[in-house]
């Protein structure tokens, strides 16, 4: 609702400005109706008695709720983003795909999960983990076309929905993205080396959005089962085994 008296561009400040003067001008006249009876005043000179009279309080109420108006937004923003990589967070990531799947979106998703992050905090500081969190969302930025949705959804776990991509169509994306990353860390002649894992599904109409999440993570465990640093796209074997638990109990738990 703010927004509809916050002022945004000049133009904006022109006609706003000028209905707000005219809503006080038109009360300025029927007071002036019901004290002294019609054409009690020229019209330019009730104009210039309220301008002068009103216009401080105009620009005052434009400029504080300009002021909210740019506040609020930023909240937004702010409430919506990881700070740490700039991507979006997870709350921001799920409303937007929740959403793509309600509009019933075709795509692929994938959940992306950095590999041995753990050794590489312990190894060489949580600042350089820090920075090699910030150039896994530059790879995934490279990637990205308009219509992607892509956030941090957890610590060093990533995901992205690709929509309208065929499962073949995604892995060519999926394969670009387990390339190895390499940060550098004041020795540019040794940069730390960070793979991505990857689960990936094919979203179709009739799975939820919560399946599609589980089969996700299931894929990502066989990328990490079968040797990390890789794409493994979900298939209907997958979750049969992990329902019979004959394969990865350990998924089963990461899901629950
Ligand atoms: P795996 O290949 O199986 O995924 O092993 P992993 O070491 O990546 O997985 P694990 O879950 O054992 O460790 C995740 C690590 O990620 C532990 C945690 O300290 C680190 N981490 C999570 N969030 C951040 C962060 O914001 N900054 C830094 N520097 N590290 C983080
Ligand atoms: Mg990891
Ligand atoms: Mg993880």
């Amino acid at each position: 609702m703010i927004f509809l008296l916050a002022v945004r561009t000049p133009f904006e400040a022109v006609w706003k400005g000028l209905f707000f003067f005219m809503q006080i001008n038109g009360v300025a006249l029927l007071v002036e109706i019901t004290l002294h009876g019609p054409f009690y005043m020229p019209i330019w000179k009730r104009s210039l008695l309220t301008l002068t009279a009103s216009l401080p309080f105009i620009i005052l109420a434009f400029y504080v709720i300009t002021y909210l108006d740019k506040l609020q937004r930023e909240m937004k923003v702010i409430a919506a983003t990881d700070m740490l990589t700039e991507l979006p967070n997870r709350r921001s990531f799920f409303k937007k795909v929740e959403k793509a799947f309600e509009a019933n979106r075709s795509g692929v998703l994938f959940i992306i999960d950095a590999d041995h992050f753990k050794a590489i905090n312990d190894t060489h500081g949580h600042q350089i983990g820090d920075d090699a969190l910030v150039a896994i969302a530059d790879r995934l930025r490279s990637v990205l076309r308009k219509t992607d949705v892509v956030g941090r959804i957890g610590g060093e776990e990533f995901a992205l929905f690709l929509p309208g991509l065929s499962a073949i169509e995604a892995s060519g994306i999926g394969e670009r993205l387990t390339d190895p990353i390499y940060v550098t860390h004041g020795d540019e002649a040794h940069p730390i080396q960070v793979t991505l894992s990857i689960g990936g599904v094919q979203k179709t109409p009739d799975v939820s959005f919560t399946d599609v999440m589980h089969r996700a993570d299931l894929a990502l465990y066989r990328a990490k089962e079968e040797g990390r640093a890789q794409l493994a796209m979900w298939d209907a074997g997958l979750l049969r085994a992990a329902n019979q638990d004959e394969f990865a109990p350990a998924a089963m738990e990461r899901i629950a």
